[in-house]
Order: structure tokens, then sequence, then C-alpha cells
């Protein structure tokens, strides 16, 4: 078998074209839609992600912001900012760019974004919904991993996913999305013992580890649907995931290449919560095409 690609990019403009009309709905109602970004320090990668993020809130007509503050900014100091943002009119969501440097507590940035505008989805009262109900702003790359399946007609209920890595910002929330929309779901992480006994049985394999090529097809159930989140740089420069493209797309339905297949998504969704933050601004309903779960 070889895999059908799925193409992150491509979904990404469906998902794009339907924001850009709601976004030009709401500036016929004179609201702009607008995200700030926050980025502390001269990290060169974070800059580059930073530098999308604005230019992608631009292409859908989105007014965005970034806040580049020196590496010496304070705690103390960055609350200020996030506080004045908080209270600006202008601004619907926020972002502090992570990972932030050491003398940061990045859980006191966090929690200080008011959770109506906390567009990653990663404030507390926002994380608990996610648990315990629905979350406003699902976490944006699990919540890219969702609208991949989603559009790609994949069946979730009933479904084995299988989880590897547990991190606050991709795997706990990827488990809770993949749990909510009925799969039966198991988390890896590096103290699993086998975890080929694990991904081998996995209808759904989402893995998100940072260890590039680690899964390899003989991991890999044949006909599962195989998402890549990782992102990883090889000596020569190049960007590979976690998955082993060669060996998996042999095995898989259905597979992400990296890159071009979560990556685009991750904004998309950063795009989809600031709109849908000003959208619950405004008292707008959602979309039907916006429900969270298909
Ligand atoms: P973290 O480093 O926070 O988490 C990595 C997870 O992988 C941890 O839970 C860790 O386990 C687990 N792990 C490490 N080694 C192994 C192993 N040998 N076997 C099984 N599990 C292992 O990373 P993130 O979640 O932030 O990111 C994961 C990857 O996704 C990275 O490559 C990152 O660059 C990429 N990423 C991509 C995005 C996109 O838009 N495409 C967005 C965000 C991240 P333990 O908890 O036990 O340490």
């Amino acid at each position: 078998m070889t895999a059908k690609i799925i193409d992150g990019r491509k979904i990404s403009e469906f998902y794009r074209a339907e924001y850009k009309l709601r976004v030009d709905r709401l500036i016929e109602l004179g609201l702009r839609p607008g995200l700030a970004v926050i980025i502390v320090g001269d990290d060169a990668a974070s800059q580059v992600y930073v530098r999308n993020k604005a230019k992608a809130c631009e292409s859908i007509g989105m007014h965005s912001e970034v806040h580049a503050l020196s590496a010496a900014t304070t705690q103390s100091e960055l609350l200020v900012w996030v506080d004045k943002l908080n209270l600006n009119p202008d601004i619907h969501g926020i972002l502090v760019q992570l990972p932030l440097p050491m003398h940061i507590d990045d859980r006191a940035i966090i929690e200080a974004i008011h959770p109506a505008k906390d567009v990653d989805g990663f404030h507390y009262a926002n994380m608990g919904a996610l648990v315990i109900d629905e979350s406003p702003f699902p976490p944006c790359t699990p919540y890219g991993v969702m609208k991949m399946l989603e559009y790609e007609g994949v069946g979730i209920e009933g479904k084995y996913a299988v989880v590897v890595g547990r991190s606050n910002i991709v795997g706990k929330p990827q488990a809770m999305l993949l749990l909510k929309a009925g799969a039966t779901v198991t988390v890896c992480h590096s103290k699993t013992k086998n975890l080929a006994g694990f991904t081998r049985d996995a209808d759904i394999l989402v893995a998100a580890v940072g260890r590039a090529n680690m899964i390899t097809g003989s991991m890999v159930k044949p006909g599962a649907v195989v998402i890549d989140v990782g992102i990883n740089r090889l000596p020569d420069g190049k960007l590979t995931g976690d998955v082993d493209f060669a060996s998996v797309s042999e095995v898989a339905s259905l597979i992400t290449p990296v890159p071009g297949g979560v990556g685009p998504m991750t904004i998309t969704m950063l795009l989809g919560n600031t709109l849908r933050a000003a959208e619950r601004l405004a008292g707008l309903v959602e979309t039907a095409s916006e429900t969270l779960f298909a």
C-alpha cells in the first residue's frame, strides 16, 4: 500500500478561505479581529514563527501586531504588557511565544492572559474546559490535527488512537480531543515500555516527540492514519518529522508530510481561534462548518 498524502497546505487554504469570509463579515460590523504576539529575546526560530503568524493574520484581513521585547525583559514588565493587551479593545487574541527566557515563569504569564483572549488555549481555564467540556480555544496544533482528520473524512469514533508524546501543548490536548471524538486513546511517552507494541495496534497514530524518523514502517499497522507533528532539523539543514516517511508511507493509508503537513494547520487554527474570540465578543454564533467536532 502507498499512503495518500494529507496536504496540510491545501487544507489550510480551505479553512482560511472560510475564515476570510467571516473576517469580512465582522469588518462590516465594524470589528476587525486582532492578534497580538509578544516575543521575548532573539531566538531565530521563534522570530520566524512569529513573522509567519503575523503574515497569516494579514492575509485574511485581520489586524496583527508583534511586540518584540529584549531578552532582559523582567517578568513584571512582561506582565504589564499582557495587562495592557488584555484591556486593549482592538486585540481579541494574545499569544506569548514560548519558550520564554529562563528567568520568566511561563505559567505565570499564561495565567495572566485573559481566558477570553487566550487563543493558544493554554490557560488553566481553557485547558480545564477542554477536559471537562469543550474549550472555546483548543490548542492550535492538536486542533489542526482534528481538522485535518475531519477534512479527510477519517472516522474517529470507535477507533484506537495512539498519541506518542504527552506535552501540555500537543500530546495531552491531542489525547483529550481524540477521546472526545470517540476514540479509545493511549498516550505513550519516554517511559513507555515497548512503544511499538502500542503503535502497531493504532488505527490513528499521532507522533509528537521531536526525534527524527523514530516511527518506522514496522511500528505501524497496515492501513493506519499517521499524523506527524514532529519538526526536526537534520544536520544538512532539512526539516523532517518524527515519522520515517519512506517506510511508513508503504504501510499507512494516510500520512502527513513534514514540512507541509501539521505545521500550516497550526497557524491556521490560531487564525480560527482569534476569529472565534472576536466573534464571541460580537455575540455572533459560530457557523456550522466551524463546530469544533464534526
Ligand atoms: P516536548 O519535548 O514538550 O514533548 C515531547 C514528548 O515526547 C514528551 O512527552 C516525551 O516524553 C516524549 N518522548 C521523548 N522521547 C520519547 C521516546 N523515545 N519515546 C516516546 N516518547 C518520547 O515536545 P512538544 O510536544 O512541544 O513537541 C513535539 C514535537 O512537535 C517537536 O518536534 C516540536 O518541534 C513539534 N511541534 C510541531 C508543531 C507544529 O505546528 N507542527 C507545534 C508544536 C510542536 P516525557 O514526557 O516522558 O519526557
